[in-house]
């Protein structure tokens, strides 16, 4: 399989939700996070105020910088695309921290290695088939589905909207795909 998400800012509301559920289910420590939506706004005159959304999580890049400047494999590409880390493999240099062009991962303070999402592979993906943060969302603004399969929803979503991708002249070719708020600004760069 090839695991990727569609954050559908159009449906965002900012409740946070996603961001909360991450934390608990991950147990990630307090003040860090695997998964944060950045609300910008309002923008306009009253009454036409508008909000943007932008989540903020690894875009598990195909072509993962992360990955490829690890020193031990710690960083991997697992059998589904989810780039994860074996803890058992890492020796703290934190090359793939200052690697990320996305700000993705972060040192835990509990564990002392890296940190970021894994699509909950090893909790709410494993136990239910989808990462938590989909799960909670009351708006269906994120989409979770298997490229390899053109059956899976995540293939209509793709086809029927246009999206974009950060940072993608990188050459990361990230899997997380952002349909854009139409009433708002563009602003992934
Ligand atoms: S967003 Fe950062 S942590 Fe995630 S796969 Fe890309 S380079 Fe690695
Ligand atoms: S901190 Fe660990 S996972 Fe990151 S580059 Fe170093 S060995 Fe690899
Ligand atoms: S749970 Fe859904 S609606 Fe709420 S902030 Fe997250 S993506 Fe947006």
């Amino acid at each position: 399989m090839k695991y990727a998400m569609v954050f559908n800012s159009q449906l965002c509301i900012g409740c946070q939700s996603c961001s909360i559920a991450c934390r608990s289910e991950n147990k990630v420590p307090d003040g860090l996070y695997r998964l944060r939506v950045k609300i910008q706004g309002p923008k306009g005159l009253f009454p036409n105020l508008i909000f943007d959304f932008e989540r903020f999580s690894c875009q598990m890049c195909e072509d993962a910088p992360c990955v490829s400047v690890c020193p031990t494999h710690a960083s991997f590409i697992d059998e589904n695309g989810i780039i994860d880390i074996d803890s058992d493999k890492c020796v703290g240099c934190l090359y793939c921290i200052g690697a990320c062009p996305y700000n993705a991962r972060f040192l835990d303070t509990k564990t002392k290695i890296p940190n970021k999402c894994n699509f909950c592979k090893n909790t709410h993906l494993k136990n239910y088939g989808e990462p938590a943060c989909v799960s909670v969302c009351p708006t269906s603004a994120l989409i979770f589905g298997d490229l390899n399969n053109p059956k899976d929803p995540i293939y209509d979503v793709l086809n029927n909207h246009n999206y974009v991708r950060r940072k993608e002249h990188l050459g990361t070719k990230p899997k997380l795909f952002i349909i854009p708020n139409k009433k708002g600004e563009i602003s992934y760069e």
